[in-house]
């Protein structure tokens, strides 16, 4: 019988090729933050009104990171919720402060993986791991980075978004390729808010929102496809969200789901169910948390509901103490 593999990555798997974690954006901690704030940010009217209103945003909570402020800018579309500059008193209309964050949130990765250069070599020992035979694998993440799916063409030479009806370069698109569910969205990534049609790009493109129109008659201009962290993603990736579902299916029918350098945050309410549907159809299904220290693991466990209560219910899962880097070196 062929085991299913499915990998679900979050963004800690990232950081060793220059992906940035949630505490980085808007903080300054990198230490590449130097140059890409003097070079793209910092005399920027959209980046500093968007950090002025972060500021102000954050003086009111107690857990203040990007991706609470992403769900509370997205909310705000039904909550009504208006934002202000603080530096003017001006309101920003909900589409104008969405894409400021989006533009922000595309261009801090895009910069941040750009200023890391070449990722390094286990990125590559990954993507040859997935050609093992007996296994069938395939690749869930949340990271909108295109570091994993870069090594994964130069080792097996396609990958599969799993987006029907998408335009875009074959390599990106094959059927043959391994499963790359990309569920918040991807850099290289734009989409008809009309027809809904995705247009996948070589490169990273959502950082600087090119004046695509919809080629379906429509003509309407193509979106960055950037997804907040909100329950209901059919604003971004359309009604019937082909891609979570596809996930749902992947999880559903995996023998082993490995989560690596994803924290599985407590906003994100839709990773979570989705996460927890995993394995229900397979035979001896089993978890692993790769993750570097035994807190980390234990609350992604808590938050999938296999601890404290879950071996009770013949739920377990094997920790991994490890950085990616050892993981993939010691284990793959
Ligand atoms: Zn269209």
């Amino acid at each position: 019988m062929v085991e299913r593999v499915v990998y679900v990555l979050g963004a800690g798997s990232s950081s060793d090729a220059g992906g940035p974690l949630t505490r980085d954006f808007f903080s300054r901690l990198g230490k590449k933050d130097n140059t890409i704030y003097a070079r793209h940010f910092d005399n920027n009217s959209r980046y500093l009104t968007i950090e002025a209103i972060y500021r102000d945003w954050s003086k009111n909570k107690t857990e203040h990171n990007v991706e609470e402020f992403f769900k509370d800018v997205s909310l705000a579309w039904t909550t009504g919720e208006r934002f202000a500059d603080p530096t003017t008193g001006r309101y920003l209309d909900h589409s104008t402060l969405e894409r400021y964050l989006t533009w922000y949130i595309a261009s801090y990765v895009h910069w941040s993986v750009a200023a890391r250069g070449t990722a390094p070599g286990h990125y590559r020992r990954f993507a040859r791991s997935l050609r093992q035979r007996g296994k069938r694998f395939s690749v869930i993440t949340f990271n909108y980075d295109l570091v994993f799916e870069r090594a994964i063409l130069r080792e097996l030479g396609s990958v599969n978004y799993c987006l029907p009806h998408a335009k875009g370069p074959r390599e990106f698109l094959s059927m043959r390729g391994t499963p790359f569910l990309k569920l918040h969205g991807s850099l290289n990534w734009l989409r008809c808010p009309k027809c809904g049609r995705f247009e996948v790009s070589e490169s990273s493109v959502a950082h600087v929102f090119p004046k695509k129109r919809c080629l379906s008659r429509c003509g309407e201009l193509k979106e960055p496809v950037i997804v907040p962290p909100v329950s209901d993603k059919s604003r971004y990736l359309g009604p019937k969200n082909i891609l979570w579902k596809k996930a749902s299916d992947l999880l559903s029918d995996a023998n082993t789901v490995v989560i690596i350098g994803y924290s599985l945050p407590m906003l994100d309410i839709a990773a979570q169910g989705l996460l927890r549907s995993s394995g229900r159809s397979a035979d001896g299904f089993e978890f692993v948390i790769v993750n570097r220290t035994p807190q980390s693991v234990s609350n992604v466990a808590e938050r999938l509901g296999l601890e404290p209560l879950g071996s009770q219910y013949g739920m377990s899962y094997t920790p991994h103490l490890a950085t990616f880097k050892d993981y993939v070196e010691k284990s793959l």
